[in-house]
Parts: C-alpha cells; sequence; structure tokens
C-alpha cells in the first residue's frame, strides 16, 4: 500500500515574528538535547552541574524516567526570556524548530488547533517550508533524543 502523502506535501507557512508568545505566559515545557546543553553551558559561561542546578527541571514521566526541561519563572515565562530571549543565539532545538513539532504535524487539524491554542501570528504565514525540510527537522529531533535520567518509579 503507497503511503499516503503527509498534510504538508505542499509545504506550510511559516515566519517567526520574535514576538515571544512561545516562550510566555503559558506552562510549559523546553526539553533539552545534549547538543542544547552544551550550548547554553558555553553560552552562560558555566558548568554543566551549575546550568542544571540554576536553569534546570527533571520533569517526570509515565515510566519513571525524567526529562531535562528549563525552568520557567512564577508566570510561566521562560527561565531566559527577558524582554526576548536572552540566549538566542544558543537557544534549545525544541525552540529552533517550532513550530515543526511532531505533535503539531500529526495531521492539518492539530496544525490548526496549535495555531489557535499557542496564538502564533506566524503560523500559516510567510515563509513557504517545503516537505523536505520539514521532514528534515523531525528527523534531526528524532535523532538527537531529549536528555533523561532515571527517576522514581511512578505509581499509575
Ligand atoms: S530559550 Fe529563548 S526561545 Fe526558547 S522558550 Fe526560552 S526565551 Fe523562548
Amino acid at each position: 500500500m503507497p503511503v499516503p502523502a503527509p498534510f504538508y506535501a505542499q509545504g506550510l507557512r511559516f515566519s517567526c515574528t520574535r514576538c515571544s508568545e512561545c516562550c510566555r505566559l503559558d506552562p510549559g515545557f523546553v526539553f533539552l538535547r545534549r547538543k542544547d546543553a552544551e550550548a547554553l553551558v558555553s553560552a552562560l559561561k558555566m558548568d554543566y552541574s551549575e546550568f542544571i542546578e540554576g536553569y534546570c527541571r527533571w520533569v517526570p514521566n509515565v515510566d519513571g524516567v525524567e526529562q531535562l526541561s528549563l525552568q520557567e519563572k512564577a508566570n510561566y515565562d521562560c527561565i531566559f526570556w527577558k524582554n526576548g530571549c536572552s540566549v538566542y543565539e544558543a537557544r534549545p532545538l525544541q525552540c529552533r524548530t517550532f513550530p515543526f513539532w511532531l505533535s503539531m504535524l500529526e495531521s492539518s487539524q492539530s496544525w490548526t488547533a496549535a495555531s489557535e491554542t499557542m496564538g502564533c501570528p506566524g503560523m500559516g504565514k510567510g515563509e513557504l517550508h517545503p516537505m523536505e525540510e520539514i521532514e528534515a527537522i523531525l528527523a534531526r529531533q528524532h535523532a538527537e533524543p531529549v536528555i533523561t535520567r532515571e527517576g522514581p518509579e511512578i505509581s499509575r
């Protein structure tokens, strides 16, 4: 059976307006990969344990594994948001590849729903990103897993 083409076979339009809507005021996680942590540690000129202690949190998931995420402020702004991203050049892959996340690319409905719930003014507008570029982004996200550690067993 031929695999049906994804809904974004003709590409998707997106141009970031740097409005910071995706960085602020909504609870969420910015999961970190090894390259992200290395880039941020270098940009912040600190060692890894200082970075983890000062800017990160471990987020438990269902199978007793914890994933590394950036912290957020009491108002749910990202820990690095200060009138814009204060680590823009070293920002994590999750931020760089927004809104081309697997969860948003499952269907045209999930894409439309995401653009509405996230209130991103750049989704559906501006630059056309071809399918090949989108699939290269998904392949990279898949190839570079989020940093994890064994956490306490979570009773279901
Ligand atoms: S690291 Fe920068 S781009 Fe990413 S959520 Fe935080 S402020 Fe936004």
